[in-house]
């Protein structure tokens, strides 16, 4: 059956997806152990098409991408045309850029940059984070730099911490493997709409103390 799999649902704009199906191909299907970066085995690119529409997995049936949703995203942003998919959180807080890995320095580009760094300085003030993945590669973007994680599992976390010192604040970005992750805890800030990322925020340390948990820095 050959049907969008990505409907309009109440509330959402009216925008459609059209001849795009990036969200098939750059991000990570776990259900379908499919990665990031490849064509899903069952679209049809160019139609946005499902093959298996009827029983696709829920992480493919409860997606839109944030350019469905939002409509402050203007067209430069539909994904089709910009090589990336945004995904982000009912608050907009936490935020994926998923980028075309053929056109891996795409973010870099403008309009996107510029946007992608506003979304990263807010970020920082609300405990959320901004994370670039060009395949299973992560880049944590704060608002003085980019921190470049590099090959990034789905169960990895990210732990985002900022410290406070007289030239000002800072960021720092590290993985922590899932199984270094006390149970109670694992996915304990999960976003599953981001598809691939585990979130947590250290809060801010007090002023003047750049030590880091684990002694990372
Ligand atoms: S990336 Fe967005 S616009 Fe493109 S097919 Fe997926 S949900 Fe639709
Ligand atoms: S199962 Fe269907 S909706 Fe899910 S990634 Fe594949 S083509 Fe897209």
């Amino acid at each position: 059956m050959n049907v969008s799999p990505h409907n309009r649902r109440e509330g959402d704009s009216d925008r459609q997806c059209g001849s795009c199906s990036q969200c098939c191909r750059l991000l990570r299907i776990e259900a379908l152990s499919k990665p990031p970066g490849r064509w899903c085995k069952h679209c049809s690119p160019g139609h946005n098409a499902c093959a298996i529409y009827e029983v696709r997995p829920d992480e493919c049936a409860e997606f839109l991408c944030a350019w469905r949703e939002r409509v402050e995203l203007g067209p430069e942003w539909f994904p089709h045309r910009a090589k990336l998919v945004v995904v982000s959180d009912s608050g907009n807080n936490r935020i994926a850029i998923h980028v075309d890995p053929i056109t891996p320095q795409r973010w870099r580009e403008e309009p996107y940059y510029n946007q992608i760094k506003q979304w990263a300085t807010r970020a920082a003030d609300n405990h959320g984070q901004v994370i670039v993945y060009i395949n299973d590669r992560a880049v944590v973007v704060l608002p003085n730099k980019e921190i470049d994680l590099g090959s990034f599992r789905a169960t990895d976390h990210v732990v985002v911490s900022e410290t406070r010192g007289p030239l000002g604040r800072d960021w720092h970005a590290y993985v922590v493997p899932a199984e270094q992750i006390p149970v109670g805890e694992r996915d304990r800030l999960i976003t599953k709409r981001l598809a691939v990322a585990k979130f947590d925020m250290l809060p801010p340390a007090p002023p003047m103390d750049i030590a880091l948990p684990g002694g990372r820095g």
